[in-house]
């Protein structure tokens, strides 16, 4: 069991005011908030030990190359990966995307295809269409339905021996539905294609485990993770990695460098090219450690628990609909309410000191599916209460009282 009143102390944000009204945070899909132990982490790093890395021979930079390496063994061992070179630096899960997207471009002939899910964030989708104009190869798209779940038939439908790669979420950033991740990169590699996962919305809600997945790249982003923002991660299967090319050129990416010729350095510096995010790698590690300690049990429990108080209690408001109706979800509920503008009552929320999401989620293609502008997203961590999804529920009916 999780003791949220506990947790909640970690959060220095949860106190301040909003609007003068105590703040209720929950746009956690966007982006997780910090506990102070990450905090810590990220002001001893400046107080203490900021150096390059990998260069110096002064203690500092020793110091932080150590913090630096140790933090990606954390990752490792946090996302069980075989080598802890598979464990790839990003600036997040667009850059690791953008990374294995680019990759491909030197694997892929003219008439292959990419298979990509109808659940997709825009980062998911513009790459592929990117990589398909650069190769010729052919983007298919798994369908889904009313619920906002993958059709299964649809896509075995699609596998062949031209699928080269089948891009999914792990769970949909819009709707929060968990996807059959173990299904479709079992049915994917039937047909010798290789399988990314995007599993920027999962990580926060559970441990992903890279070998028992057999998945062939994983990427997220710390700042959902209650890390910092503008760091993340790509593993990827060593064989696969070693076949990419590498994504940028500079510094600290290559083993020797002439004008004639250039050879790479190995795994997994070729593909960090110059000055990381160091720091946000070491505070990436610590909020994993913390994530930890309370135990990703104790928060799939404790959230599931949220979502299904909170599904009830909007369930009750006249005429709002819930899109996103899986088995399979996470703490994630969009809706709209009759024919209300979302943003209209995202304002109205804000002034009450309620932060949701609202408009289409950088994922357009499910807005169309539904043929609405938009949703109201409010997205629950294991730091929220079911006392802030009541005063939610109380903003929510002043704001619809406003505007109706
Ligand atoms: C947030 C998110 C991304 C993008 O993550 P960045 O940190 O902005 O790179 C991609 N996919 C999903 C499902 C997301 O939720």
């Amino acid at each position: 069991m999780l003791n949220v009143q506990d947790i909640r102390k970690d959060f220095p944000i949860l106190n301040r005011k909003v609007n003068g009204k105590p703040l209720i945070y929950f746009d956690n899909a966007a982006t997780s908030q910090t506990p102070q132990q990450v905090i810590d982490v990220i002001v001893s790093y400046y107080s203490n030990y900021n150096a390059n890395i990998h260069r110096g021979v002064h203690s500092l930079s020793q110091e932080a190359t150590d913090a630096y390496e140790k933090a990606r063994i954390t990752i490792q061992k946090h996302f069980n990966a075989k080598e802890a070179h598979e464990i790839i630096y990003t600036s997040g899960t667009t850059h690791g995307i953008n990374l294995v997207a680019n990759g491909f471009s030197s694997l892929l002939k003219k008439g292959d295809e990419i298979i990509v899910s109808a659940l997709e964030h825009h980062s998911n989708i513009v790459p592929w269409q990117m990589l398909c104009e650069r190769t010729g190869a052919v983007l298919k798209v798994i369908p889904m339905n009313e619920d906002g779940e993958l059709i299964l038939a649809d896509f075995d439908a699609l596998l062949n021996e031209a699928t080269k790669l089948v891009f999914v979420n792990h769970i949909s950033n819009a709707l929060g539905t968990i996807n059959p991740i173990e299904y479709i990169i079992d049915r994917a590699h039937s047909v010798g294609a290789a399988v990314l996962v995007d599993g920027a919305q999962s990580c926060p809600h559970l441990k992903p485990d890279v070998q028992a997945l057999d998945v062939d790249f994983y990427v997220c982003s710390a700042h959902k993770i209650c890390g910092p923002t503008g760091v993340g991660m790509l593993y990827g299967k060593e064989e696969w990695l070693k076949k990419l090319p590498p994504y940028q050129g500079g510094g600290e990416m290559i083993a020797e460098v002439s004008f004639e010729k250039t050879t790479y350095a190995g795994l997994p510096h070729k593909f960090e090219a110059g000055t990381p995010n160091i720091c946000g790698g070491i505070a990436f590690a610590a909020a994993l450690d913390y994530m930890n300690a309370i135990g990703f049990e104790n928060i799939a429990a404790y959230e599931n628990e949220l979502l299904s108080y909170a599904t009830e209690r909007l369930l009750q408001i006249d005429d709002l609909k819930i899109f996103g109706t899986s088995e399979e979800k996470t703490s994630v509920i969009s809706f709209n309410v009759g024919t209300i503008h979302p943003y209209d009552i995202g304002t109205i929320l804000d002034k009450m000191g309620v932060a949701v999401r609202t408009g289409h989620h950088c994922a357009q293609p499910i807005m169309d599916f539904f043929k609405i502008p938009g949703t109201i997203r409010a997205s629950f961590m294991f730091y929220n209460t079911k006392a802030e999804i009541d005063a939610f529920v109380v903003a929510l009916k002043k704001a619809i009282m406003m505007l109706s």
